[in-house]
């Protein structure tokens, strides 16, 4: 070791430019153009920018660009004042964002003048997770990762290498691992996140409502959140058509254990015990069939098994599914018979995050099978189908060789040496990856390369995860700041945050299709790159180059634009194209079709019939069954979890500009619980989970707006690694908590 360990370094750039007071921030963001253009205005900290500012960088500068705090992709305009970012706005002509971001992308320009982003490349010298690390030149880095992957590879196969990734940015570092030969690409968004929802409506319609989702809010009658809570969940299209659908008047039907923000607003509050859901929803099917109120011609047309799957919930009654949820049997039958009343634009909104009991693609798929008597797949104001402006890829670059070994992600399943432990999965599953690498079957797992996810927040059971790591050869991690899974890595690359990169064209679909394009407003403020150069860079040195056979990443996106038939200088000032809406709902002439088995919509489902007969184990009925959620020990309360409108996990916790609206989450506990425990608002309390796990000291927040016997937490907050230093045990930890996983 010729360098001095040294703990992770500071960026120096923010302390020319220091965080503003939230009060002069709005009302600058809020400012016209106009108003922003004059000089004598400016605060003293952007008049002080402004002197420092390179002439030729005087004045405004805007750019089309997607945001990326979180993965939604928002079409944005960037504004550049005297040479430095100043504001981040809104893309009127962008589908998604309509002229306006959320909470969170207004506070993008605090990803680039965080002062704890990583710098400069980092190679570990001390043990692991000591946060003992040797500044490296790109090249050194590049070359010790790229030598031992190879090494990795040599001696375990390429397959031995798995990438853990979150986001479009990581696009280029996957093409550069596919090209050396790993099938091991799993994201946490699906295993951890929407995976088990998609299971369940794919059984059913044969397609996942996709992201975002093929949902109609704007133009529903009646729209019914489980599980969702609209709004804080904030994902700027929907909530914009979600206040544009309750402006016009629609019902809203909310089962939620807490008051959320959605559910203050609603007709109805469903306060459901947690992890009955299915009860719930076998129960509302119960009353719409019983009662006749299901869209019989959809279901004559384009049903299969329905009188199979009607005799199933005929015993699900309101009588029987109120002593379950905590609900009265008269608030079901009502909620459903509004539901009802208004379909086909009624739409049961599938949700994202679904991962909770185990019985989750069961509980998405009753969500969908409910949808599907509202007869509203296909219908305006319930699911349109989803349409694409696919580009062609860059020409030349060669089909990724095959594993002769496939995915280690989804061994055998225990008991059937022919089904896969999760036999309907169509993504890599990142506790599968996990399990692979500690027990090294069905081959061995060797090196992680982890690009954008916090793996350590984002994925349940860190022991296990700690363990998996414990047991690789190397751990390569790509991220803007010094996360958990930072402070564990061999080697740690600062990648550039959106508004400094080029990423891959997003072809997308809202309410019709278009491309949209992320493209550079500021320089890096110090060594950082983007996830194109990384990867292509990364690929030379793998010997994969003749995958990346463009000159520059301009040229790669101008070609793909210019083949598609679209004019590149209009994409680059726009920041979008959008296309001609086909047909995407019945009133517009669109064909239903359904891509399963039966080729209709699967009420009961022989798919999961023939697992269930062949390995005879619960989960896997042609109708979705209820099982009662564990109790925890006595005077235990069950911890529920979710997201505040100005957070994206654990990702934004440390930046500037947002943690100044969040700093960190208070746990939420119903007032009459507080009050017999003799606990206040306010009180610091620890949690400890029935595994004897303690969090970090967290506010207590006494309130009506939770059902007895919860509490509740914002996830992303506690983080455990020094080097972030805004975020170093800033609340408690869900992750921590959550040690027990079916
Ligand atoms: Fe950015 Fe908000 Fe859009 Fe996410 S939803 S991309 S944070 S503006």
């Amino acid at each position: 070791m010729d360098s001095p360990a040294v703990a992770l370094p500071v960026c120096p750039a923010a302390a020319d430019v220091p965080p503003l007071p939230r009060r002069r921030f709005l009302q600058i963001s809020a400012a016209t153009f106009a108003a922003g253009a004059a000089a004598s205005a400016l605060p003293p900290e952007l008049a002080a920018a402004a002197k420092a500012a390179a002439p030729a960088e005087r004045g405004l500068r805007t750019v089309a660009t997607t945001c990326d705090i979180c993965f939604w992709k928002c079409g944005a305009i960037a504004t550049v004042r005297n040479g430095r970012l100043w504001k981040v706005e809104g893309n009127p002509l962008d589908p998604l964002s309509k002229g306006r971001l959320c909470t969170r992308g207004t506070g993008g320009i605090g990803a680039h003048y965080d002062p704890d982003r990583l710098q400069r490349p980092l190679i570990r010298t001390g043990k692991r997770g000591a946060e003992q690390w040797k500044v490296a030149s790109w090249d050194e880095a590049l070359d010790f990762t790229a030598g031992k992957l190879k090494d990795i590879a040599k001696a375990h196969g390429p397959e031995s290498i798995a990438m853990f990734k979150h986001g479009i940015g990581a696009h280029f570092v996957e093409h550069a691992l596919k090209a050396f030969g790993t099938p091991n690409v799993a994201a946490p968004s699906f295993a951890q996140c929407r995976g088990p929802r998609d299971v369940g409506f794919k059984l059913t319609f044969g397609t996942d409502p996709g992201t975002p989702e093929n949902t109609d809010i704007e133009n529903t009658q009646c729209l019914v959140l489980i599980g969702s809570h609209l709004g804080e969940n904030l994902h700027n299209s929907q909530v914009q058509q979600f206040a544009t659908a309750l402006s016009r008047g629609a019902k809203l039907i909310v089962a939620d254990p807490r008051l959320s923000t959605a559910a203050s607003k609603a007709d109805h509050w469903l306060p459901v015990k947690p992890g009955t859901d299915i009860a719930l929803l076998r129960a509302w099917m119960n009353v719409i069939v019983r009662e006749g109120l299901y869209d019989k011609k959809f279901v004559a047309e384009h049903g299969e098994g329905f009188d199979k799957f009607a005799r199933d919930i005929a015993a699900s009654t309101p009588e029987w599914a109120a002593a379950e949820c905590g609900v009265s049997a008269e608030q079901i039958r009502s909620t459903a018979r509004l539901m009802a009343r208004t379909r086909p634009a009624t739409l049961i909104h599938p949700g994202r995050r679904s991962t909770w009991y185990g019985d989750d693609a069961q509980r998405g798929r009753a969500v969908a099978l409910l949808n599907a008597l509202m007869g509203n797949w296909g219908r305006k104001g319930g699911f349109y189908q989803h349409e694409y402006l696919w580009l062609e890829e860059y020409p030349g670059i060669p089909k990724y060789p095959k594993s002769g070994r496939g995915k280690a992600d989804n061994g055998p399943m225990s008991g059937s040496k022919d089904r896969k432990t999760w036999p309907f999965a169509n993504q890599t599953v990142t506790t599968g990856l996990r399990e692979a690498t500690i027990t090294g079957q069905p081959y061995p797992v060797k090196a992680w390369v982890v690009d954008a996810t916090n793996l350590l927040q984002a994925m349940p059971d860190r022991d296990r995860t700690l363990k998996a790591i414990d047991a690789l050869d190397f751990l390569l991690v790509i991220d803007t700041v010094p996360s958990e899974i930072a402070q564990l890595a061999d080697v740690v690359l600062p990648e550039s945050v959106y508004l400094e990169r080029w990423d891959t064209i997003n072809d997308d679909c809202m309410q019709g299709p278009f491309l949209a394009l992320r493209q550079p407003v500021v320089e890096p403020p110090h060594e950082q790159k983007a996830g194109w150069w990384i990867g292509r860079e990364l690929g030379k040195r793998l010997g994969v180059e003749a995958y990346f056979p463009w000159k520059s990443i301009e040229e790669y996106l101008q070609v793909r634009t210019e083949k598609g038939g679209y004019d590149w200088a209009e994409f680059r000032k726009n920041g979008v194209i959008v296309g001609k809406r086909p047909p995407m709902t019945v009133e517009e002439g669109l064909e239903l079709s359904f891509d399963t088995p039966s080729g209709k919509v699967e009420f009961w489902s022989q798919q999961l019939a023939d697992v269930a007969a062949a390995v005879g184990k619960p989960g896997f009925e042609p109708v979705p069954q209820y099982t009662r959620p564990e109790d925890g020990p006595p005077g235990s309360f069950r911890m529920i979890t979710g997201r505040a409108p100005m957070h994206t996990f654990s990702r934004t916790v440390g930046n500037p500009r947002l943690a100044e609206l969040m700093p960190e989450n208070t746990v939420w506990m119903n007032a009459d619980d507080a009050a017999r425990l003799k606990l206040i608002s306010g009180t610091r309390v620890r949690l400890r989970n029935q595994d004897g796990v303690v969090s970090d000291p967290v506010a207590l927040t006494a309130t009506e707006r939770l059902r007895p016997g919860c509490v509740y937490l914002v996830h992303g907050f506690g983080s455990q690694s020094k080097a972030w230093k805004s975020a170093y045990r800033k609340g408690a930890s869900t992750a921590l908590l959550t040690t027990r996983v079916k």
